[in-house]
């Protein structure tokens, strides 16, 4: 209602903000966003700003993917309200507040339907629906990269120092990369908690604190977006592509997941039952493991990501799951009571965090429902292809098993599965039609 958008509005501008960034994520998690002048707030909040839907079909390299509602339908609009309750100042740039917004199709004003967001929300209405209020905590890793200048790639890792993982301070990062970026974040209202430098040279890894599954989406995804602005005010290029460099490891996007019932208790914690862990936990767990293949499809999203995965990564090859093991792909970390819960360790950075959270939890959904129980859990070091499944070793084949599995496929929508089969299918056709630098070395001379 207008009186309070225009307290928003006179906050704001005490607090010396002129700028309002209206931000919502894509299909594939890039965020797209139209700065408004705040003076004109009033009026955006009225009407919606418009975009062009086919942004949910655009391809990072500016392609239209024809995904129906798309090239199909003109290049219609869809409207974008901001949502009040997510503003915050920017603190890498002054003057500016950014905000959360939701997406509607202007022909029938429900919500868009490729919309991450709200695809989340349907999710969580179902899990609702059996009493489960799910509790995430996410945790992203990312590789900071320097200008190189004449190099192919043009950029080069920020520090190729070997063993650096958790090295404090200046020896792993001599510019206080990671020092700058936590205390930025601190007043970002991301649930920033705590930072570390991960095993690569170059490769950070950065904690948030857990909440309900819909504000930690909106963290991570609102996160990744300021990491990779933080380094571009420091000339820099932060990336969350899962496997960047071929002499490095992966970067994953771990989940932490728990879920309470409606008086908020924990109800993944049961002492007397094995491991310590509910009935519900252990369906969750079997859920996971079952839906793993098509789950990957949106937790490893890209052709690179299937580069992540192998033995002897600390990122999953194996469909599996340990006790606070990790080779395993969902590790039970070793905490119980309140803090008993799961780390599904299989996504990467690259995945949408809407797309992610709500896969897993589809998973975690159809396992409660089925009540099944996983099998054994991992005993010591695990990537022992005769003992476990593997996970799909291409992108290709995880939407095939996307598309096989009606029951997820179900819980996340068919138009949405639908949309996203195609843009991703189009994404493997562009990628196997391109002649990469590898064919070049290895055929060109010697054949
Ligand atoms: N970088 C590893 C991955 O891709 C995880 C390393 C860790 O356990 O922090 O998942
Ligand atoms: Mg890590
Ligand atoms: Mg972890």
């Amino acid at each position: 209602d207008s009186p309070s958008v225009r307290r928003h509005q006179d906050r704001l501008a005490a607090e010396g903000i002129d700028v309002v960034r209206v931000t919502y994520p894509d299909l594939i998690g890039t965020d797209r966003a139209r700065d408004v002048l705040l003076e004109h707030l009033p009026s955006v909040c009225d009407h919606g700003l418009a975009f062009c839907r086919a942004v949910y079909h655009t391809s990072p390299q500016g392609d239209v993917v024809p995904v129906s509602g798309g090239l199909d339908a003109g290049l219609p609009d869809i409207c974008v309200t901001p949502d009040l309750d997510t503003l915050v100042p920017l603190p890498w740039e002054p003057g500016v507040a950014a905000c959360l917004g939701d997406v509607t199709d202007p022909a029938t004003g429900l919500p868009a339907p490729e919309s991450p967001r709200d695809l989340l929300r349907a999710v969580l209405d179902r899990c609702g629906q059996h009493g489960l209020r799910p509790v995430i905590g996410p945790e992203l890793e990312y590789f900071l990269c320097e200008p190189a200048p004449g190099s192919p790639r043009g950029w080069r890792r920020y520090n190729d120092a070997q063993g650096v993982v958790y090295t404090a301070g200046l020896r792993a990062d001599d510019d206080n990369h990671l020092l700058r970026t936590l205390r930025l974040l601190r007043t970002a209202e991301l649930g920033v908690s705590s930072g570390n430098h991960e095993f690569d040279g170059g490769q950070f890894e950065i904690n948030l604190t857990h909440s309900a599954a819909l504000s930690a989406a909106d963290r991570a995804f609102r996160f990744k977006s300021a990491i990779k602005e933080i380094a571009r005010k420091e000339g820099r290029l932060a990336t969350f592509m899962a496997k960047p460099f071929q002499d490095a490891g992966g970067s994953g996007f771990h989940l932490h997941l728990s879920c309470e019932d409606d008086g908020g208790t924990n109800v993944f914690d049961d002492p007397a039952a094995p491991y310590g862990l509910s009935a519900t936990a252990r369906h969750a767990v079997a859920g996971i493991l079952a839906h793993a293949p098509a789950l990957a499809a949106l937790a490893n999203p890209t052709v690179n990501s299937y580069k992540r995965f192998g033995p002897d990564t600390l990122a999953p090859w194996l469909i599996d799951w340990g006790l606070d093991n990790r080779s395993a792909m969902v590790r039970i970390p070793p905490e119980r009571g309140s803090g008993s819960r799961l780390e599904l360790r299989l996504g990467d950075a690259s995945a949408n965090p809407y797309l992610l959270i709500a896969g897993t939890l589809a998973a975690a959904l159809l396992g409660v429902l089925a009540g099944e129980e996983p099998p054994a859990p991992l005993d010591g070091y695990g990537y022992d292809a005769d003992r476990s499944a593997k996970l799909p070793a291409t992108l290709s084949a995880a939407l095939d098993a996307l598309e096989a599995d009606t029951a997820l496929a179900d819980v996340l929508g068919k138009d949405f599965t639908a949309s996203y089969l195609t843009y991703k299918r189009n994404e493997v056709e562009r990628f196997e039609r391109h002649v990469t630098d590898w064919e070049f070395t290895e055929y060109a001379y010697h054949l």
